[in-house]
């Protein structure tokens, strides 16, 4: 399919049209994925980042309150969140090599191996060898969004810091799974440039890497940029109904990609969602570092506002209501003592 075929399909406006894309995501969701849904919790360790992305809240210019947990503030949100029943945990940090280096990272997963069974990190790109100890560390999962493909506007919104090094970026899910390291999830930052193009550029990447690793298990999420505090960002809005043509394109193509869908989003559109390619969402959900026990959440500015306050266990309930099966862990490790 080419960018032109992907912009006719975002642009039709055609109700029928839309309708018969809806089914069939949904017919070849339930045949891959059956009615499960895939949870877990993001946990921010730092807002430190050493770059500057124009559309971030986190960004090395902005003058907010800078934190990062030690390993005794990391116990306690991790004993929060757990007792909610949740599983599956997502570290995340802003990009600073020196507030939050590798050794830090490890030690953070070390902790984590303690509360959950399925571990994934949202983190700076690093080298395969890198990637590799944390894998030996325990980590399942890396989270790395190109945010998007076109190198000219990647420059003019990545302005300084290791994030402005495009090809170091694009080249992070070729090391991660060289590294061992069995879920990759991708991504592009849906308004930061042309969506059809950008959405082509992530099905080729991510068909590439398919090709290349098929013992990798990929997902996909499309955030939608939201704006930062005091400042008006000229980018792209991508409506609600473009915004389910993508899940739903993203699904016919690419059967077996698990597709994540944030709390960025609204409740109404993250229910409508479920079922029509959707596998896994963020639940529970707090983006201020120290946000589950330690820090009130209006005392520091996030990375971005949560869209969907509702609990974990408000969201199990819905999935139940609906028919889905939610999922808290991936798989668990089992003793054997024979
Ligand atoms: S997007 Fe990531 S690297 Fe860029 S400013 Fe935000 S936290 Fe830092």
């Amino acid at each position: 399919m080419t960018s032109e075929e992907i912009k006719k399909i975002l642009n039709n406006r055609d109700f029928l049209f839309f309708e018969d894309l809806a089914r069939n995501s949904a017919k070849i969701t339930e045949q891959f994925f059956g009615r499960t849904i895939g949870l877990y919790t993001p946990l921010y360790l730092s807002n430190y980042c050493s770059s500057y992305c124009t559309y971030c809240g986190f960004n090395s210019r902005n003058k907010i309150k800078r934190l990062k947990l030690t390993p005794e503030q990391i116990h306690l949100e991790m004993a929060q969140i757990v007792q909610s029943g949740i599983e599956n945990i997502l570290l995340l940090t802003g990009e600073s090599y020196q507030a939050t280096p590798l050794s830090y990272l490890k030690e953070s997963v070390h902790i984590a191996k303690q509360y959950f069974t399925c571990i994934s990190l949202e983190v700076h790109p690093m080298e395969e060898d890198e990637y590799r100890q944390l894998f030996a560390e325990g980590v399942d999962g890396i989270t790395i969004y190109q945010e998007t493909y076109d190198r000219p506007r990647y420059s003019e919104v990545h302005i300084s810091g290791k994030k402005s090094d495009f090809d170091f970026r694009y080249n992070a899910p070729e090391r991660i799974a060289k590294s061992g390291i069995r879920q990759i999830s991708l991504g592009i930052l849906l308004g930061l440039y042309d969506v059809a193009e950008d959405i082509y550029s992530l099905y080729q990447h991510l068909r590439w890497l398919e090709k290349n690793f098929p013992g990798v298990e990929f997902s996909i999420s499309f955030p939608r940029l939201r704006k930062i505090k005091g400042l008006e960002l000229p980018f792209g809005h991508v409506d609600d109904a473009s915004f389910i043509k993508i899940i739903c394109l993203t699904r016919t193509l690419f059967p077996r990609v698990g597709i994540n869908l944030s709390t960025r989003e609204t409740p109404f559109i993250r229910d409508h969602a479920l079922g029509l390619g959707v596998t896994k969402l963020s639940a529970g959900s707090n983006t201020s570092v120290g946000g589950y026990a330690l820090t009130l959440p209006q005392e520091q500015d996030p990375q971005f506002d949560i869209e969907d306050n509702r609990s974990l266990k408000e969201v199990v309930a819905l999935l139940k209501d609906k028919n889905f099966d939610p999922v808290l862990t991936d798989w668990r490790p089992i003793k054997n003592d024979l």
